[in-house]
């Protein structure tokens, strides 16, 4: 056992202990309907890892294990995350999720936690993606029927979360936040679908009983989930609100319900070609009327190289933020955001684009 495994514990971190054998970690959103066959619960590691009392504390842990500075802020909140719940099983997507997946799974396993692979296939083949969902469900003790059971049952909660994001971008009654936060969620539906479900209509209640609120700038936020803490809210206070987040809306995978399993997970945008995604971002920038995008990434992350696609590709201007460790925006990243959001109010008043 090293350092690391002798010296994190969940209750230091405010997380929870998910050594029980029932529990298996993700690092992003794969098919969950197979692991609920199985009879599993799934948790989505990012959300254990950020809604912790102290991220920052595990992102030093992972660096007084040996991880590097320059490795991305998630990449070391998942690696300390995963050995101070006790998790002792993980899914790893391989391809299709992040370059620096490989050599995190591989110190997992140092410290004897079972590790998954998962592929999607860049070039979204569905005969490939098939073989992967079918491995993946004999490896977990169930099948793609028993899994595609799942799928049925999970439709009329996607539809729901369908009816809040309509509630977030037509009847401004749900901030960008909340948007964010229930959409988030739905890679792993809190490992338990009827209560997340519950809980969903209380907030849908809650949320359908107020004024509607609409805001002077409409943003799309494009990127991987923020690892800053104040954004949402920060961009409040300037009038300006998020009404598409685009990769937490592609995890509720609301566009295919319609489809079968794989179907669902090959319309799924974000694992595959960055064209692929900026399709559905420019269907949302006409649909919801969005003034501009934030495209968030993190430091450190290969994505990165993509933000001059994105740029070219968009109509909509577009700010490119980096954020690193968790915690709050910093006063020059403040900055650019009034400057951005304040050029796209006087682009508004002149009845143009910038
Ligand atoms: S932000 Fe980039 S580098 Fe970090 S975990 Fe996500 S894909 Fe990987």
């Amino acid at each position: 056992m090293s350092r690391l495994g002798q010296v994190l514990w969940p209750a230091d971190y405010g997380l929870p202990d998910l050594s029980a054998p029932q529990f298996i970690g993700l690092t992003t959103t794969v098919p969950v309907e197979v692991i609920f066959a199985a009879g599993l619960v799934p948790v989505d590691l990012n959300n254990v890892f950020i809604s912790s009392q102290r991220p920052q504390a595990l992102v030093a842990a992972a660096e007084l294990a040996g991880y590097p500075r320059n490795v991305c802020g998630w990449i070391r909140g998942l690696y300390a995350t995963a050995l101070a719940c006790g998790i002792r099983r993980i899914v790893a997507v391989t391809q299709g999720d992040c370059s620096q997946t490989h050599a995190m799974m591989e110190t997992w396993e140092e410290h004897g936690i079972e590790v998954i692979p998962f592929a999607f296939p860049y070039d979204r083949d569905p005969q490939l993606l098939r073989a992967q969902i079918e491995r993946f469900a004999e490896r977990l003790g169930t099948t793609l029927e028993a899994a595609e059971k799942v799928r049925e049952s999970l439709i009329p909660l996607r539809h729901r979360i369908a009816y809040l994001d309509l509630l977030t971008w037509r009847e401004h009654k749900v901030s960008g936040y909340e948007n964010h936060l229930w959409q988030v969620r739905c890679s792993d539906f809190g490992g338990d679908p009827a209560r997340f479900s519950a809980q969903l209509e209380d907030f849908l209640s809650g949320a359908e009983a107020r004024e509607p609120n609409p805001p002077r700038l409409r943003l799309g936020f494009m990127g991987v989930p923020p690892i800053l803490s104040d954004l949402y809210s920060f961009l409040d206070g300037l009038g300006a609100r998020v009404v598409f987040n685009e990769t937490q809306r592609q995890f509720t995978m609301v566009d295919s319900v319609h489809c079968d399993l794989v179907g669902q997970y090959l319309a799924y945008t974000y694992p595959y070609s960055v064209f692929f995604r900026l399709e559905d971002i420019r269907r949302n920038v006409t649909l919801r009327g969005l003034d501009g995008v934030i495209h968030y990434v993190q430091s450190f992350c290969f994505r990165q190289i993509q933000d001059s696609i994105i740029r070219r590709g968009l109509s909509v201007p577009v700010l490119t933020l980096e954020g690193d460790a968790p915690g709050p925006l910093d006063a020059r990243t403040k900055l650019r955001i009034e400057a951005f959001t304040e050029s796209l109010l006087l682009a508004r008043t002149q009845g143009k684009n910038l």
